[in-house]
């Protein structure tokens, strides 16, 4: 997939506001200008493919790369962090899909189920006792296209799809708990999204990586339909027609290439250009996992990864959320020096479904190591405070989310000991 094949364009379906509109009115244009400068005077280019090839490689000026990283987090984002109070509800553990490096999906009978809707409702209370707010949906993609279990499952719940129980089980979190869904339930198409908008005031569905390749037998995405780039580019662009704040990323250390990956951030860029729903860009790195077919693949270093992490600042500009989870680096201090602003979905009481080897930090130990380094740590909902108004959130939702934030627009900081 090119560049080109993520095009601007100049309509909507909100109407009324061209999408160029949208993105000016949260994007700053004169921090578009061609050239950057850090420290005294110097200046540093404007974002290229190919020097970002390189500096990810650890050639040219990466100490530049670092500064001017810091420079467009400081001035898009300032010295705040944030992060999301959350309980994890893995709501499907059955997929269609065989990611070579998933061990979040399981086959009937070795673990893959759904959750009934009292073990959802029992962990969105408990998340509601630990004064959580946010319920992150994580489910395998589409499973009753392959597993009979799925459908029957379904069935017995009187719903036609995995969607379908995905809108009834965040419509109830929402109503009787003071937790808000966030669904990431893989591919949606508009009325999908649309059926799921007025219980979950964001969404999300990774990237991961642009290119075709990875679906080639061999790669980690052979025989997934759902990790079609074509397909997911196509999400993005419904929840920037729903009007649906939306979080999306790369997955590092897959099998793609330094160019592949350069070009996903690239074409993340434009998507966000485009459509205007992209609140969060997560950069997340590749963790090997016993028990798959990539336990032996080398992960992205440190360095190697901060390298990544402040060229997508770099590409992505001053005013987008950019996200390294902390769970999956001992030292996570390195990303703040590598230009991000959040820490994601932090838990003080479930585990990372998707990493279950990498417990999340106790939020005390998070916010002392953020402060230590500088900057204020504060919590946020699922949505980000930008995105928090009639156009973006769903008319039945916003009062509720609106009583749940502070003048900022950040989480009515519940206190951060946990428990
Ligand atoms: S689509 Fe997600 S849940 Fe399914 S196999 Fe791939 S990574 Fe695992």
């Amino acid at each position: 997939m090119s560049l080109s094949s993520v095009p601007p364009r100049d309509s909507n379906k909100a109407g009324g506001q061209g999408v160029q509109d949208c993105w000016f009115r949260r994007v700053n244009p004169s921090n578009l200008r061609d050239v950057h400068y850090y420290g005294a005077s110097v200046p540093f280019p404007t974002p290229d493919p190919d020097l970002a090839a390189r500096l990810i490689r650890g050639r040219g000026d990466v100490e530049g790369l670092f500064s001017e990283a810091r420079r467009l987090r400081d001035e898009g984002r300032g010295k705040t962090i944030t992060f999301s109070r959350k309980v994890f509800v893995p709501l499907t553990t059955l997929c269609r899909d065989k990611c070579t490096y998933c061990t979040f999906a399981k086959p009937p009978g070795a673990g893959g189920e759904y959750l009934e809707p009292e073990d959802v409702m029992a962990i969105a209370r408990a998340g509601e006792t630990y004064r959580c707010t946010e319920a992150l949906f994580t489910l395998g993609d589409r499973p009753e296209d392959r597993w009979q279990q799925a459908a029957s499952f379904l069935a017995r719940h009187g719903c036609d799809s995995t969607l379908e129980y995905v809108a009834r089980m965040t419509e109830r979190v929402l109503v009787e708990t003071g937790v808000f869904p966030h669904a990431n339930p893989g591919l949606m198409d508009d009325d999908e999204i649309a059926m799921l908008r007025p219980s979950n005031p964001s969404m999300g569905l990774m990237l991961e990586n642009s290119s075709p390749r990875l679906l080639e037998p061999g790669m980690p995405h052979h025989d997934c339909p759902d990790k079609d780039p074509g397909l997911r580019i196509e999400t993005i662009r419904a929840a920037g027609r729903e009007r649906v704040p939306f979080t999306s990323g790369v997955l590092v250390g897959i099998g793609e290439t330094i160019e592949e990956l350069v070009e996903s951030v690239f074409v993340l860029r434009n998507l966000a250009a485009e459509a205007g729903a992209i609140q969060e860009v997560i950069v997340q790195n590749f963790r090997a996992k016993a028990d798959t077919p990539k336990r032996h693949d080398a992960e992205p270093t440190v360095p190697f990864f901060a390298r990544v992490v402040a060229v997508a600042r770099w590409i992505l500009g001053p005013e987008m959320n950019l996200q390294v989870p902390p769970n999956l680096t001992e030292g996570f201090e390195a990303y703040l020096d590598a230009g991000i602003n959040d820490w994601g979905g932090v838990s003080p009481l479930t585990i990372d479904w998707v990493n279950p080897e990498a417990p999340w930090p106790h939020l005390d130990e998070l916010r002392t190591r953020t402060e230590a380094a500088g900057f204020e740590l504060r919590p946020r909902l699922p949505v980000y405070p930008e995105y928090i108004d009639a156009e973006w959130i769903d008319a039945t939702l916003l009062p509720k989310v609106e009583a749940a934030v502070d003048d900022d627009g950040y989480a009515l900081a519940p206190e951060m000991e946990a428990a």
